[in-house]
């Protein structure tokens, strides 16, 4: 089987059988937003707990670019460090632009999204549960905190 069938099965796999896809009423943290572009919608609950990914869930509807991709976020930011968290989203990021080689450990599952780079106009998709993840844990590396590097 080539590669490119085997992300594609990973990525249906996440779309019919989404994990973490359920509401999280002890959520803290949550955001939604939308992909007009594809029609896309999602919403993000995290439960934060001494400075990690305690808990963290989605919602959502559209393709399955943009529901797998939020089902495999939940599950590599899940127990993490907020901070690894928000790391993983720009270098997830990067991956989507073309510019960042995954790291298979960190990456797990995401890394079938990387064929996506190839069709533009899916990206947006990719990204939309990244967006919605960066706001709902206060912006995308520009926060206060952000001078540590
Ligand atoms: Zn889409």
């Amino acid at each position: 089987m080539a590669l490119d069938d085997i992300y594609k099965e990973v990525i249906l796999d996440h779309y019919k059988n989404p994990r973490n896809k359920r509401e999280l009423p002890e959520a803290e943290l949550s955001c939604s937003k939308n992909n007009p572009l594809c029609g896309d919608e999602i919403t993000v609950f995290v439960h934060e707990d001494d400075g990690k990914i305690a808990a963290v869930a989605f919602q959502g509807a559209g393709c399955s670019i943009s529901q797998s991709s939020a089902s495999m976020m939940t599950e590599a930011i899940s127990g993490k460090p907020v901070d690894d968290a928000k790391r993983l989203a720009e270098e997830f990021r990067g991956m989507m632009a073309g510019e960042v080689e995954p790291d298979e450990d960190e990456f797990g599952d995401l890394v079938a999204l990387k064929g996506v780079v190839k069709y533009p106009i899916r990206i947006k998709c990719a990204v939309l549960a990244w967006d919605v993840l960066q706001e709902a844990l206060g912006g995308a590396g520009h926060a206060a905190g952000a001078a540590t590097h």
